[in-house]
């Protein structure tokens, strides 16, 4: 009798706990992935992700089918689709690994008591995460709001460390299973081709993902600490699309660094930890607080009053705000499908501070742009820029756009790869055009206001207009 494998953010097959335990139970394995846009609502997967999804389906399938067992494709209703897979293969069991997403949570939960009442065994797994939420709490019983204390206690809960195998060879069902085709689900863009820049920056997949966890570790992972700040190097490990969609574990990769670096004591690979204990931490904060993606976690902000205006709103967008770190990061996200860490920082600030737009409208703009958009990490992101969140960044602390770029960007390197209108600025102009004398400019060959936008905002101006919103809302408070 078959054994039905559920895979979701989980496409790899090394370290995969769901598919080991199918494998061990020495049955015909039927490996599905249901592309479910009705059940995630607002959450269904933007565009640059099924950019990614479908390189990634592609990678599992050809995996899969080299250890023996083809990938099934359904589109649809999971609730629906997996118990008419149960009749159509006379399955007893499935499993998976779990998710954390309130919509996925509940959907599981759901699909696991129908089963479990037409006498289907469920088995779930944590493949995603080194410790789940319900692990950790403060000693009064409540989740940790705050990073370092969340951190220093989920260390103590790491359990099992060495990852698993990935199986080395599983059985077919002897009828082959009808499956969709990938090339048939739209997955990507047709024209205009939006995602041709993708292609020479990533390779989605297990493979890909093992050679980036790789290379970061042998080349990079010892100037971490230092290098992570600057967008201008190559400082950081890059492996945010590969672990959202699962191609790689948190656990491979804990254990990876901590041999490569012998143990994780050292600051480097500590710093880099750390980081995939913010991962962690955004997702301690998703299952306990499910509205985080939608609510203010402080609900004195709830009567913030956020000019949503859409001029703004596109110049953002487009990378047009005439603060050329802010672009970069603008253009690098839509020429990419990635930001990195410190300008998505900044250029969030610049939407939520400098024009006063709701934090959920650049959450949405992130979830359809991002290769790696997490419901866990982008809405922890957001309201931490926004000072809205847990352990966040206070309102009133307010990234100077320029002054970001001069620290991080010292030489402009970044600006020049992603706004080369401006290439030929000299350093000390790049991140603020608008000061240099008229023959600076005439000499790079740069007009503001027809080759490249003037500010749209005035700094100074709107970070008083915008200390001037926080303390209304401090005194109706
Ligand atoms: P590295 O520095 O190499 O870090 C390693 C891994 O740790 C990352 O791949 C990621 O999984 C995790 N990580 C690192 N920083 C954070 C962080 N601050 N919060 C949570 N996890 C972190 N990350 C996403 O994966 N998806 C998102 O949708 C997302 N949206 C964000 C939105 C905003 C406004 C901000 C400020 C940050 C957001 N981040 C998001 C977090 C962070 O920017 C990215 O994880 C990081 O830039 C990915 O690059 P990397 O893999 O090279 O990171």
């Amino acid at each position: 009798v078959p054994v039905i494998v559920w895979f979701r953010q989980d496409l790899r097959l090394a370290d995969n706990p769901a598919l080991h335990y199918a494998a061990d139970a020495d049955r015909p394995v039927i490996p599905v992935y249901i592309l479910d846009d009705e059940t995630p609502g607002h959450w269904a997967m933007g565009s640059a992700s099924r950019w990614w999804l479908h390189h990634s389906l592609k990678e599992l399938g050809k995996a899969l089918r080299g250890a023996g067992t083809p990938l099934v494709l359904r589109r649809g209703k999971a609730a629906d689709l997996l118990p008419k897979l149960i009749e159509e293969t006379g399955a007893d069991r499935v499993v998976w690994n779990r998710c954390y997403e309130p919509y996925a949570r509940e959907r599981d939960e759901k699909i696991k008591s129908a089963l479990n009442d037409a006498g289907v065994q469920v088995n779930s797994f944590n493949g995603g995460l080194l410790v789940e939420p319900w692990t950790v709490a403060t000693k009064a019983g409540d989740p940790f709001r705050v990073f370092t204390p969340f951190w220093r206690e989920a260390r103590q809960h790491l359990g099992r460390v060495d990852p698993l195998p990935a199986p080395q060879s599983l059985s077919a069902p002897e009828t082959a299973i009808a499956s969709d085709h990938l090339a048939d689900w739209g997955l990507l863009p047709t024209k205009p081709d939006w995602a041709a820049g993708f292609e020479p920056v990533w390779i989605p997949g297990e493979d890909g993902a093992r050679d980036a966890a790789g290379d970061f570790i042998d080349s990079r992972i010892n100037s971490y600490a230092d290098d992570r700040d600057r967008p201008d190097r190559d400082g950081t490990s890059r492996l945010s699309p590969h672990l959202h969609f699962g191609e790689i574990s948190p656990r491979q990769i804990w254990s990876a660094v901590s041999h490569a670096c012998d143990g994780v004591g050292r600051k480097d690979p500590q710093k880099y930890l750390s980081e995939i204990g913010w991962r962690e931490f955004s997702h301690n904060l998703l299952f306990h607080f499910p509205d985080f993606p939608e609510a203010n976690h402080q609900d004195k902000f709830n009567s913030f009053r956020w000019q949503n205006d859409d001029q703004r709103f596109k110049a953002w967008s487009k990378g047009q705000t005439g603060y050329p770190f802010v672009d970069a990061g603008m253009r690098q996200l839509w020429q990419t499908g990635w930001m990195h860490n410190r300008v998505r920082m900044v250029a969030a600030s610049f939407l939520v501070k400098h024009l006063l737009i709701d934090w959920r409208k650049g959450q949405d703009w992130f979830w359809d742009t991002l290769v790696d958009a997490d419901l866990a990490n982008n809405s922890a992101g957001w309201q931490w820029v926004a000072g809205t969140g847990a352990d966040a960044a206070p309102y009133f602390r307010i990234f100077n756009p320029f002054t970001q770029g001069e620290k991080f960007d010292p030489d402009g390197e970044y600006v020049r790869e992603f706004v080369p209108e401006l290439a030929a600025l000299p350093a000390k102009w790049i991140h603020r055009p608008w000061e240099a004398p008229d023959s600076v400019l005439d000499e790079a060959g740069v007009r503001l206001g027809t080759d490249y936008p003037k500010p749209i905002v005035d700094h100074s101006a709107a970070r008083e207009r915008a200390l001037a919103a926080f303390k209304d809302l401090k005194s109706a408070a």
